[in-house]
């Protein structure tokens, strides 16, 4: 009965919204069904020397000065990225002689922020400062006004490498040089966790030279999702500090277990072990040249669907990683041409495709709804969100493409082709999809669901219609 409710469930495999892989080789599945019922915390081998892979890949000065743990996703290693922040923030005012109370600790992030920094701030009572997004500053966090939120009660700033809405990473380097210049002004020293839940296992090995990790100083820890880009299955993540000093002792924890000891920083004492081993497979499966060889693929089939949807003309794009790098002189790159498979030669990003419907098209049918697309696609199999952009863009809408390792070019092309078919019929005022419009506004009062009432909860933009 179980087995026939949930073939119900939409496919992963076509479930464009999310950034979750879904498929392991024959290998992967076998290790993981013969450690199925292994707890984490028993095992003697713990995830210790797959951090000082983490570290070394993403720069740590010295790896074996890294220290970090295994999570259950990101949300987990974002909240002990926070913590350890909040902690070194509170010592240095004690310090100091400052009160640590009035007016307390904030966080500066972009309003575009995924919901688990949020929840940072508000689960370990931490002011959470959102900067506006706006589209100069490419739909994130823009540096220049992210100063303005910053002061002495600032226990650090969340920069995302990788936004959810657009795949845009933001920029750390610039975050970081501005506030170089504030502490050589005021003195105070205000750190950057880098949330790399997507894009610490991209850029590594798409964009290398690209300026992000513990190469900038002031980056203290970074966090990923090892079931996004890390290629496994749902229930693992990872948090590294740069160095030891950098993660607060009493945050740290001796297990005394059968006789040998074990250090924890996580929030859980049981959790299972097979989406570690899962991960390790990975790494010693795929090695470096795999991991590139699948970023690279994902970001050629992004491109081609982002090309794909601008040349219909029927949309706009507005995620970047389909344009040539700023570098490249444009000169050179119409008579010469460059190496078009190579992610280096284009504005470095997740492979995420964001767009909306062009202004053409908008000012030709303004009684087009753009969220009919995502539930025309959903009759079709395709799972493709409609989200609004976070403040101060919550007026516009867009479409996300995640474009997965399982997202292959034969995919896009069926893909690109639903979505010019619904937008065209969309259009076409004999079309029988065009009656949604008549249903829209015949549509009376929203059916209440749920034990919680109007104006009770969140008082944010909250989670579900957020992208995750
Ligand atoms: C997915 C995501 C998270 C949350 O990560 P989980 O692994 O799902 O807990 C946080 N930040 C960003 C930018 C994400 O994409």
């Amino acid at each position: 009965m179980i087995h026939d409710e949930l073939t119900l469930d939409g496919s992963p495999n076509l479930n464009l919204a999310s950034f979750v892989h879904t498929w392991m080789p024959d290998e992967a599945n076998k290790l993981m069904m013969e450690n199925i019922s292994k707890n984490l915390i028993d095992q003697d081998e713990y995830p210790m020397t797959r951090i000082s892979m983490l570290a070394d890949l993403w720069h740590a000065p010295d790896a074996h000065d890294a220290i970090g743990t295994a999570t259950t996703g990101s949300s987990e290693a974002i909240q002990l990225g926070g913590l350890a922040m909040k902690r070194i923030w509170q010592a240095k005012r004690k310090a100091a002689g400052k009160s640590i109370h009035e007016p307390g600790p904030n966080i500066v992030m972009g309003a575009n922020a995924q919901v688990a920094l949020e929840k940072f701030a508000r689960y370990f009572e931490v002011e959470c400062r959102l900067v506006p997004i706006s589209e100069e500053s490419h739909y994130r966090l823009d540096p220049q006004k992210a100063m303005q939120y910053v002061d002495e009660n600032t226990i650090g700033v969340y920069v995302i490498l990788g936004s959810t809405y657009t795949g845009h990473y933001e920029p750390v380097k610039e975050m970081s040089d501005l506030l170089d210049k504030y502490e050589a002004s005021t003195g105070h020293s205000v750190p950057i966790h880098v949330d790399g839940a997507s894009g610490a296992f991209i850029a590594p090995f798409a964009t290398p030279n690209h300026l992000w990790d513990f190469k900038i100083p002031r980056v203290v820890s970074i966090n990923t999702s090892g079931h996004k880009f890390g290629l496994a299955y749902v229930g693992v993540g990872w948090v590294v500090w740069r160095s030891k000093d950098l993660l607060p002792k009493d945050l740290i924890f001796e297990l005394h277990y059968l006789g040998s000891v074990e250090y924890s920083f996580s929030l859980n004492f049981s959790r299972p072990a097979h989406p570690i081993i899962a991960q390790y497979f990975n790494f010693v499966h795929l090695g470096f040249e795999g991991y590139k060889a699948v970023a690279l693929d994902d970001l050629k089939n992004a491109r081609l669907l982002s090309r794909a949807l601008e040349r219909s003309g029927l949309f706009n794009v507005l995620s970047d990683i389909h344009r040539p790098a700023p570098g490249l002189l444009s000169g050179v790159k119409n008579t010469i041409g460059f190496d078009e498979s190579d992610a280096v030669n284009y504005v470095p990003g997740l492979p995420v495709v964001s767009f909306r419907f062009s202004d053409k098209y908008r000012a030709q049918n303004p009684d087009v709804q753009q969220k009919w697309v995502q539930t025309l696609l959903r009759a079709k199999g395709w799972i493709v969100p409609n989200y609004e952009l976070a403040p101060d863009l919550e007026n516009i809408e867009i479409l996300r493409v995640v474009v997965r390792e399982s997202v292959t070019a034969d995919m896009v092309d069926r893909l690109v082709s639903d979505i010019v078919e619904i937008a065209e019929d969309l259009a076409s005022s004999d079309s029988p999809t065009h009656a949604l419009n008549q249903l829209q506004s015949n549509k009376s009062a929203e059916q209440h669901h749920g034990k919680l009432q109007k104006g009770e909860g969140s008082s944010s933009n909250g989670t579900y219609a957020k992208p995750c």
